[in-house]
């Protein structure tokens, strides 16, 4: 559409109709039925006539903090994408601005000093910062959609009074399951906690602990009774500072290099019996909980990323010239256009009603599967694509669309493989036939 609002619409249709072959001229659709059809549907939301707004109707809040991460990530984020990639660390200034920004606390409560939105606010949020950097995208995801999430979910009153405050002003949480020989089996682990009086002591090592290196609070997936098997897994709060926790130096990777991922090792780590979160035995039920929905936080990543590639290409696409006329005015090319912008709004409704349901208390398992899997497939050939359409150019570092392309691939690993997901959604089909 050449142009926004009623006046683009008008001068649209004008257009068309100027071009249409005389044969279709009875087929002509007049302005005012898109028009008032559109208004008709507003009209009726606003009176509260409709039960069920579009999924892409937002409430004051969600988009207010639309726009307040919106501003961040270009004025504050987006000078430092390349730097912080190139030298695979994350700058001070924007976990500092995270933290400011009330973004590290999005749904903690304001008593506990939180920003008191909502979960699809968080959402909205998480895909606005991975347009920009899919790292950031990513620190301020799992500091909202895991660890704040299980501590309000499972922390005891006094849990919640120590570290709910610190994490939505200063510091950062690690999720701490996964191990050398427990990935996608990640109830194989093998780290330790013996009771020892009124202490557990953790002893073992864990694999690719994302923000480690700048993290200040670990919660630790630990089997208290190996005989138990995974039902003696159990969540411990470890404060970064405790002795016996070592950070190792983080992996070289191919994507998101600005989020530092780390192995631990434990080495004979005291823990207070009080820093258990929730029971002894339900580490396991809590960890696939926290990662239920934690998927939508990854798919609103993957969803933000793919977007931000496609914004960045389409106005490449719509100067540069060959053979005479603009390379987007070449139809081959608007096809795949159209394909993949279409494949993206399919990849945002999904998310979008994953964390609607969500919010409403509904199932919503195999949603969230469907959006992670869909959103992260997309999102990587979305950047193919885009590295395409732009030629050269979209191959080289002078171009933010190659680094987009490295980032995707981790949305298809990351708390659970596609094949995981794609398992997820298999036995929910297997139970209801
Ligand atoms: C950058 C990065 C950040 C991470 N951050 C964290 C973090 O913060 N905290 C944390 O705890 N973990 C983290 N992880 C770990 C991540 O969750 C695991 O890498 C992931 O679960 C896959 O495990 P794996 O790498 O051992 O692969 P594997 O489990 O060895 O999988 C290898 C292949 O086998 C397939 N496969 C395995 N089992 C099945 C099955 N049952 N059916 C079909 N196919 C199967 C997989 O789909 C995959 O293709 C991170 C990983 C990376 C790379």
């Amino acid at each position: 559409m050449p142009a926004s609002g009623t006046f683009g619409l008008l001068r649209h249709s004008r257009l068309l109709r100027r071009n249409f072959p005389s044969c279709l001229s009875s087929w002509k659709i007049p302005p005012h039925v898109l028009k008032s059809s559109q208004s008709e549907a507003l009209l009726k939301l606003k009176n509260n006539e409709l039960s069920c707004a579009p999924l892409q109707m937002f409430s004051d809040e969600e988009r207010m903090m639309q726009e307040v991460v919106k501003k961040f990530a270009q004025d504050q984020v987006a000078p430092l994408v390349s730097t912080m990639d190139e030298n695979s660390k994350m700058e001070k200034s924007v976990i500092q601005g995270l933290f400011q920004q009330g973004l590290m606390g999005i749904e903690t409560d304001t008593k506990y000093g939180g920003t008191g939105a909502s979960f699809f606010s968080s959402i909205l949020v998480i895909e606005e910062l991975a347009k920009v950097d899919a790292s950031v995208s990513l620190m301020c995801d799992i500091q909202n959609t895991v660890i704040n999430k299980l501590i309000t979910k499972h922390g005891t009153e006094e849990q919640k009074a120590t570290y709910l405050p610190i994490l939505a002003s200063e510091k950062i949480g690690s999720f701490c399951l996964s191990e050398a020989e427990a990935g996608s089996d990640s109830f194989a682990l093998k780290t330790r906690a013996d009771k020892n009086g009124s202490y557990y002591v953790i002893n073992g090592s864990k694999m690719w602990i994302s923000n480690a290196e700048y993290a200040g609070l670990f919660l630790v997936f630990a089997n208290v009774d190996p005989s138990l098997g995974y039902r003696g897994i159990t969540c411990f709060l470890v404060d970064g500072d405790t002795e016996g926790l070592h950070i190792g130096k983080p992996e070289k990777k191919m994507g998101i290099r600005a989020s530092s991922t780390c192995p631990l090792t434990f080495e004979n780590v005291k823990v207070p019996e009080a820093n258990i979160l929730g029971q002894i035995g339900h580490g396991y039920k809590y960890a696939i909980g926290s990662l239920n929905e934690g998927r939508i936080g990854i798919a609103a990543q993957m969803l933000g990323l793919a977007q931000g590639c496609f914004d960045y290409t389409i106005p490449y696409i719509k100067e540069r010239i060959q053979f005479g006329k603009r390379v987007f005015d070449f139809q081959g090319l608007q096809h795949q256009v159209a394909h993949m912008a279409t494949q993206l709004e399919a990849a945002r409704l999904l998310t979008y009603n994953a964390a609607r349901l969500v919010e409403a208390g509904k199932p919503f398992i195999k949603e969230a599967s469907m959006a992670k899997y869909f959103a992260s497939e997309i999102s990587g050939i979305t950047a193919s694509k885009c590295i395409e359409w732009m030629g050269g150019v979209g191959y080289t570092k002078n171009y933010p669309v190659e680094k987009f392309f490295r980032d995707s691939k981790i949305g298809t690993i990351y708390e659970g493989t596609s094949n995981i997901q794609l398992n997820t959604i298999a036995k929910h089909i297997d139970a209801a036939y």
